[in-house]
């Protein structure tokens, strides 16, 4: 799809094993019943659920390049039930009874994916095999117990996720340096873009009609309009997520942040008869620039840097920025020494969406619906806000409609300029703090200043 090694399709898309051929494009004006701006997991679960709920519903997704080209065929597939604002933030906001419900239905989300993939027949390497956050200092550790706490606070149980000793979290993920970890089995791994591609050839399978390379220029009660033709509508579905900026009008809603990752060789047995790592769970630390992994099935390591830069509209989001590659390849080693001999087989990079309060959002008013503000926790989310936008869409309720995200309204952010530099403003002062806190061991001020400044 694209030779250009500035904009790499990336490994997952190189390796979905679907052909990337883009599928036909708008071929003039057309009337639907439901129009679904954005090819990614929001757009495609949305098709699956209202398709399923409904089969005489005319859909139609309209995409700008080819279905999961954008995050969710590049991202590090953690099917997480973590949410961007952690559970004490909206039991803060909306009550301890809204956060658990919230919480239960994210477990739940992991399991429904699952469950979809073998009902639908999408090899996408989902393995459940839970997430071990692991500490290498004293400081993470405390870190990590802090964590436990809070979420022990709110109802979770110690099946929902406990506490390691060195020694036990060893026998998952020997890590270098491990002092201690926290173990959650609410987390499968994918192949997130074998996901998207087989999802999107499933919802096709249901009847709903798919348009490639067709940019939506702008969208309103009713009606979106492309180079190709206007779609006429009864609801419209705006799921574009980091690029929700590129349709006219609604450029405050989300930042654009564009972060890189990485995928190693496949490593030798040796590696992992050392390292263990046989059930394939999620991997992270916890310092202020984290790093994230999963084992592949084909026994790479798969892996990103919770750092990112504010995302400029004139820079496509798939370019590669030179000085972000060094700091991505330095970082696997800290957890695995062995792997500064590996091979790096590719290197890709991909745009989240960031909402002002860091809240995501789901909802439907005046003939337009949407979904987003993930940040990076949206394979799991997208799932939730497609039954969620179904029951909205549909008018079928159950509790998935009375979530605390449900018509949660974000403030706009800034203009650009404004927005960018506050939140390179952010990403810079965890790089610092993760400096301080690798040299000193001890917490950095600039975190506890980043707390009280952010919206919690
Ligand atoms: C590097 C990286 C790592 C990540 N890791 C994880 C992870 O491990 N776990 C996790 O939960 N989340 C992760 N995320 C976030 C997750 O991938 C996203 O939250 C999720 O995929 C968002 O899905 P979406 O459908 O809302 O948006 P997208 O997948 O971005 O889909 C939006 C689609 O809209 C299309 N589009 C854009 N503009 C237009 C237009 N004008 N007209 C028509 N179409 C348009 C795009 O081409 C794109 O296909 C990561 C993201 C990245 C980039």
């Amino acid at each position: 799809m694209s030779p250009d090694r500035r904009h790499p399709a990336g490994f997952w898309l190189d390796t979905c094993g679907d052909d990337l051929t883009p599928r036909p494009p708008l071929p003039g004006d057309e009337t639907v019943d439901v129009a679904i701006v954005g090819g990614g997991f929001t757009g495609l679960w949305t098709a699956y659920y209202l398709a399923k709920a409904d089969p005489t519903l005319r859909i139609a997704v309209i995409e700008k390049e080819i279905a999961g080209w954008g995050a969710s065929g590049r991202n590090g597939g953690w099917c997480s039930a973590d949410l961007v604002s952690p559970p004490e933030a909206l039991a803060a906001r909306y009550g301890a009874d809204a956060a658990v419900s919230m919480q239960h239905a994210m477990f739940e989300t992991v399991l429904e994916i699952g469950r979809v993939c073998e009902a639908e027949g999408i090899d996408a390497h989902y393995v459940r095999g839970g997430t071990l956050k692991v500490a290498t200092t004293s400081l993470e550790a405390e870190r990590l117990h802090a964590d436990l706490e809070a979420s022990h606070r709110l109802g979770w149980t110690a099946e929902d996720r406990r506490w390691l000793e060195p020694e036990e979290a060893r026998q998952r993920i020997d890590v270098r340096g491990l002092v201690g970890a926290t173990y959650t089995p609410h987390c499968a791994a994918v192949h997130p873009a074998r996901l998207a591609r087989g999802l999107a050839r499933v919802v096709e399978g249901l009847g709903a009609q798919i348009f490639e390379r067709t940019a939506v220029r702008a969208i309103a009660p009713g009606r979106v309009r492309t180079e190709e033709g206007t779609v006429r509508a009864g609801v419209v579905v705006r799921g574009l997520e980091g690029e929700t900026g590129s349709v006219r009008g609604h450029g405050r809603l989300l930042l654009a942040v564009h972060i890189h990752m990485g995928v190693t060789e496949p490593l030798p047995p040796a590696f992992f008869d050392a390292v263990g790592w046989r059930e394939r769970e999620t991997l992270s630390d916890v310092r202020p620039v984290f790093v994230y992994a999963q084992r592949t099935r084909d026994d790479r390591i798969a892996f990103g840097l919770g750092r990112g830069h504010p995302h400029p509209g004139w820079l496509t989001p798939t370019y590669i920025v030179p000085t972000a590659v060094r700091p991505l390849r330095a970082t696997l080693a800290r957890l695995f020494p062995w792997t500064r001999r590996a091979r790096i087989d590719s290197l890709w990079s991909g745009y989240i969406g960031m909402s002002r309060d860091w809240f995501p959002s789901v909802g439907l008013r005046d003939g337009i619906a949407w979904a987003g503000g993930y940040f990076g926790d949206g394979v799991s989310t997208a799932n939730l806000a497609g039954r969620t936008l179904t029951e909205l869409i549909t008018g079928r309720e159950t509790e998935l409609s009375h979530l605390p995200w449900v018509g949660h309204r974000w403030q706009p952010w800034e203009p650009q300029a404004l927005a960018m530099a506050g939140v390179g403003g952010i990403f810079t002062a965890l790089r610092w703090a993760d400096a301080i806190e690798a040299s000193t061991g001890r917490p950095s001020r600039v975190l506890g200043v980043l707390d009280r400044a952010l919206p919690s």
